[in-house]
């Protein structure tokens, strides 16, 4: 017996969030989580304007990285 017509891939790529969504979850099927970069993880390197860990910061809204706040800063 004949299985049942797979869906459109058009409609498999809408369910999965768009386009990009759909090949980033597919990518990641084969390539694993995204890369931590280079360095590997924990071995980021510090914000070159405060010395902190990237992961501390807040992306801002054109997408740069905004240093937190340090109370040396606001004192
Ligand atoms: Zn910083």
């Amino acid at each position: 017996m004949v299985m049942a017509q797979k869906k459109p891939l058009r409609e498999r790529i809408r369910e999965a969030g768009g386009l990009y969504l759909y090949i980033n979850t597919r990518l990641i099927k084969y390539a694993g989580p995204a890369s931590r970069g280079p360095y590997g993880p924990g071995k980021e390197l510090p914000c070159g304007h405060c010395g902190r860990p990237k992961d501390e910061h807040t992306v801002g809204a054109d997408g740069a990285l905004l240093c937190p706040r340090t109370p040396e800063a606001d004192a």
